[in-house]
């Protein structure tokens, strides 16, 4: 009896601790999500294409895709890359990773020595994994810059190196899933549908608050909502509009179905980028699809633009 008793009390308090932690209060004031590119791949306007940071206590730690442009961005939000701990891939789309091999060699000329770690999906026929990216961009052999070798040879001497992980990307698996845990925030992942091509979509919960990216995906594994749960901001792609066919609706989602995501997941408010020729001139009739599902805010940021959560 004293022993059931003793479970009892423990299992309240175990119960205690878990309900503490789940409803851990947003600090809003550490934590700071900028845009570095609000645009797509389109030679269209001054938008760089997709790219984000995120600030905790007036630090960049992690940036979530480097597409082309956003590198100009990352230095005029006077950023330092000591700060930046991981950089996290939805895919190797031009329009997300462009950018990256620019980052490590300008790393060269900064104080930096510590690790970076990269994250992305597994590959296909027409795309790259994370680990073969970054290998075929800096390998000795046959890397497009061979001379940055070091970042990734451990025989060679650098200041840092590139810790990078394939993320395994399947139809099948549509758990979430854990990929870095540290100090200061915790970062989950799960599959996302774009067309033929794998990609990921992000969640990270840095400071009691929860910033979720879905990255460029069509809807069609249905993931999203889990993973976006209770987001204090989801970033979402409004790449296409309600009336999409052929191969953009493959690729992206429709405004409803934003909508149907951000309510189903309670997000508080929504960030819509990735913005393109067809979408950008139709905001207006974006939003009002989107609020037939969800009631929160809805921004369109431009680049550089910074949001607390
Ligand atoms: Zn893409």
């Amino acid at each position: 009896m004293k022993r059931l008793i003793h479970l009892f009390l423990l299992s309240i308090i175990l119960m205690a601790i878990n309900i503490s932690h789940a409803g851990e209060q947003c600090n809003s004031e550490r934590v700071k999500l900028q845009m570095l590119g609000t645009g797509g791949p389109e030679l269209l306007n001054t938008r760089a294409s997709s790219s984000y940071l995120l600030w905790l206590d007036d630090k960049a730690r992690i940036i979530i895709d480097a597409g082309p442009g956003s590198l100009q961005r990352f230095k005029q939000s006077k950023a330092n890359f000591n700060d930046l701990s991981v950089f996290l891939f939805t895919h190797f789309h031009v329009d997300h990773s462009a950018d990256l091999s620019a980052y490590i060699k300008g790393g060269f000329f900064t104080e930096r020595r510590s690790d970076l770690f990269i994250y992305g999906p597994s590959g296909d026929t027409f795309i790259l994994s994370a680990e073969e990216f970054v290998k075929r961009l800096f390998s000795v052999k046959h890397g497009v810059y061979p001379y940055l070798s070091p970042f990734i040879n451990h025989d060679a001497h650098s200041e840092f190196k590139l810790k990078t992980k394939t993320i395994e990307w399947t139809y099948k698996d549509r758990n979430i899933r854990s990929i870095h845990e540290s100090e200061d925030f915790s970062i989950k992942t799960v599959s996302v549908h774009h067309g033929p091509f794998p990609a990921l979509a992000y969640r990270v919960d840095i400071a009691g608050c929860v910033i979720s990216f879905t990255g460029d995906m069509s809807g069609r594994l249905h993931t999203m909502p889990d993973l976006a749960q209770n987001s204090d901001i989801l970033v979402a792609h409004n790449a296409i509009t309600e009336d999409a066919t052929g191969t953009p609706q493959l690729l992206h989602m429709k405004p409803s179905y934003i909508g149907k995501i951000a309510g189903r997941a309670k997000v508080k408010h929504l960030l819509l980028t990735h913005m393109m020729a067809r979408s950008i001139d139709r905001t207006d009739e974006t939003i009002q699809l989107i609020k037939k599902e969800y009631s929160g805010p809805i921004t369109f940021p431009n680049d550089l633009d910074s949001f607390h959560p």
